[in-house]
């Protein structure tokens, strides 16, 4: 009875820790809002670094021809191929094919990696037929989606900051990202030229903007988390005199390294931090991502070991890092059945927890919930802090806008912001709990007109798109 309780002081303590009232997340808002301000005033202004991208105009439905991209960014590379009908014509078709990337090739050099993609390029580009047909006088065209830090110097080149994600090729930090990309193809003698390098969430914008106008940021929470959004460019003081057309830039937040005293941090948080790779780096992205959710809820089951036996003496898995992966975590939470049954099966499947009580099964139901909610309600401030930044949040009341014929409307402003990755698209309960924050925060006047729209294989239709915005033919 007493370990019981201390089980039950154990949920009671982090349910306050990560507690997110909505005083608290209005907090969060402002620091995010404050902490762009100040990564776009100057380089190492903030632990947002605010990266330029050089896109400043989105894809808007009258791109034609057939465009290929290549993304990047994880354990599998893609190669896809888009036709655009031209016109505001939907996406005509477009082709993926998968490959992982083979793991020695991640330690290799940057011409053995290169040489990789560009082949696997080739024999996709030799697939051609079914109707993409580029024109034999045009060279082809791609985008090049690079889900690492870059320092873009121009919308087509950008130089490795550094590797993330089990990648190290020291040979490649400081290079052009796109030249040994372009070199690799020339190689190969493949006529194809790389027009366009792009941020995973850049690509997601572009897609978005692609099929609605209104998109104006976009955010990915998968594995880690990042958004980017169009910002205008005279609010870009660390780049005065930038001028651009359109006199808007996409700006990459990197929002994953975002920092605030307000974020509800517990314990857990603090020992998962100390024991990454990457301690002190990309704090709010090890409290949203789904590299990391599944780890929390597991720290604080082996405290709950820790305090009671209510596992019994089993409980040396619980002490393997990551052995909870996030998906695991999302079918525990979201088992419906009433003995919940799919909650015995995973934690003894993975855990080789056998037996657990009933009540005990509701407890760590209940540690996912928490742990999930406060990640999908931060997320949700970090995106109204994007939207208070560039003016769409109403709190300046509600704008007024001028209609097509220059008449002035008190309509608020239609906005959408694009998301994607893993985690929001599969785990339906961080979905609901992250429109339902947006909506408490905006309140009821404004929150209609913000529209979050799930998006699916944006950031590589995306940076075709952007090849096709940014080609030298069109
Ligand atoms: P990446 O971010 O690696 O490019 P994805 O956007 O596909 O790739 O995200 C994959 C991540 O999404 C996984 O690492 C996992 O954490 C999370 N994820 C995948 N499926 C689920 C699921 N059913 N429930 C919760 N999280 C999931």
């Amino acid at each position: 009875r007493r370990k019981w309780n201390r089980v039950v002081g154990v949920l009671r303590e982090l349910e306050e820790g990560c507690s997110t009232s909505i005083g608290r997340l209005r907090q969060v808002v402002d620091a995010m809002a404050v902490e762009m301000h100040a990564g776009l005033a100057s380089e190492g202004g903030s632990k947002l670094k605010m990266l330029l991208t050089f896109v400043d105009n989105l894809p808007n439905g009258n791109e034609k021809g057939t465009y290929y991209a290549l993304d990047l960014g994880g354990t599998n590379f893609r190669v896809l191929r888009v036709q655009l009908g031209g016109k505001n014509s939907l996406i005509l078709g477009h082709e993926v094919e998968r490959q992982p990337i083979p793991e020695h090739l991640m330690t290799s050099t940057s011409e053995d990696l290169f040489d990789f993609i560009a082949s696997t390029l080739e024999k996709f580009v030799e697939k051609e037929g079914n109707g993409y047909i580029v024109p034999l006088d045009r060279r082809r065209e791609l985008g090049f989606t690079f889900s690492f830090p870059v320092k873009q110097t121009s919308v087509s080149s950008g130089i490795l900051i550094k590797w993330t994600k089990g990648f190290s090729i020291e040979d490649m930090v400081g290079k052009d990202v796109a030249e040994c990309l372009q070199q690799a193809i020339s190689r190969r003698g493949l006529d194809m030229r790389v027009v366009a390098l792009v941020n995973d969430t850049v690509g997601t914008l572009a897609l978005g903007h692609y099929h609605d106008e209104d998109t104006v940021a976009a955010v990915i929470i998968g594995t880690g988390t990042n958004a980017c959004y169009v910002e205008r460019t005279d609010a870009i003081i660390k780049s005065q005199g930038l001028l651009t057309k359109s006199g808007g830039m996409v700006v990459n937040m990197e929002w994953g390294n975002f920092w605030s005293t307000h974020l509800p941090r517990t314990s857990y948080d603090t020992d998962l931090d100390a024991d990454s790779p990457n301690p002190n780096d990309q704090g709010f992205e090890k409290m949203i991502s789904g590299m990391y959710l599944g780890d929390i809820v597991r720290r604080v089951m082996l405290r709950m070991a820790e305090e009671s036996d209510i596992f019994g003496d089993a409980t040396c898995r619980l002490s393997e890092p990551f052995i909870l992966r996030t998906p695991l975590m999302a079918a525990i939470h979201e088992d419906e059945s009433p003995d919940l049954r799919e909650v015995s099966r995973i934690l003894q499947e993975t855990l080789e927890l056998t037996n657990v009580p009933l009540k005990v099964r509701k407890v760590i139901v209940r540690v996912c919930d928490i742990v999930t909610r406060r990640a999908a309600r931060l997320a949700a401030a970090g995106i109204v802090g994007i939207l208070k930044k560039i003016g769409r949040d109403g709190s300046g009341g509600v704008m007024s806008v001028r209609t097509k014929t220059g008449e002035p409307s008190s309509r608020m402003r239609r906005t959408v912001v694009a998301i994607e990755g893993g985690l929001y698209a599969s785990y339906s309960m961080f979905r609901e709990y992250l429109s339902e924050a947006v909506a408490e925060i905006l309140g009821e006047e404004v929150a209609p007109y913000v529209v979050l729209k799930i998006l699916e294989d944006g950031s590589g239709i995306g940076a075709a798109l952007l090849a096709a915005s940014h080609s030298s033919s069109s």
